[in-house]
């Protein structure tokens, strides 16, 4: 499945942007998150034994493969429109 590019989902209203959010009580650790992010969105934190979410810029919209890895469904995914002044400047 092709990942969608920002690109993709820019429209006339402005940019899609897209960030995780990790619920950490139901987070057991297995870092499928952080190994499958094509974005290096995640960090790993060693001590806590849980994924940071570090860049949350860098989400794609759309791409999920971090929630459909996650096998406790610790993450969700925010989405909301950029306002187009922030795109073009
Ligand atoms: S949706 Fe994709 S790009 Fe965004 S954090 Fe999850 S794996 Fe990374
Ligand atoms: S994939 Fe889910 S359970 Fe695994 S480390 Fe990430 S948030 Fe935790």
């Amino acid at each position: 499945m092709p990942l969608a590019g920002q690109s993709e989902v820019r429209d006339e209203g402005g940019l899609l942007v897209g960030w995780p959010q990790v619920e950490e009580e139901l987070c057991t650790g297995c870092r499928a998150c952080f190994e499958r992010c094509p974005k290096g969105v995640y960090e790993w934190d060693e001590a806590g034994s849980l994924p940071v979410v570090a860049r949350p810029m860098e989400c794609v919209p759309g791409c999920e493969q971090c929630v459909l890895h996650c096998s406790a469904g610790a993450i969700s995914l925010q989405q909301e429109e950029a306002p187009a002044a922030a795109v073009d400047g």
